[in-house]
């Protein structure tokens, strides 16, 4: 499952780190980033934060995350 951010989108709400700790961070602003790598915009969600990462996703109020299953 590939997971990708849409920083341009984000409103910084903070509930994709509420759900899914291990996948999203924020920068100094508040807005979202990859935990892994700030300077990504993607990265494969490894299985046992999948479901974590899909509620991210499904919560983040202006679809600022897109999920695609690979
Ligand atoms: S849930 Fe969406 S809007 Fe809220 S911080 Fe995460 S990416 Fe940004």
């Amino acid at each position: 499952m590939l997971c990708k951010i849409i920083p341009e989108k984000c409103i910084a709400c903070g509930l994709c780190q509420v759900y899914a700790p291990e996948i999203f961070d924020y920068n100094d602003d508040g807005i979202v980033i990859l935990k892994n790598d700030s300077n990504a915009y993607q990265e494969f969600v490894p299985d046992n934060e999948r479901n974590n990462a899909l509620t991210a996703y499904r919560k983040c109020p202006v679809r600022a995350i897109e999920i695609i299953e690979k």
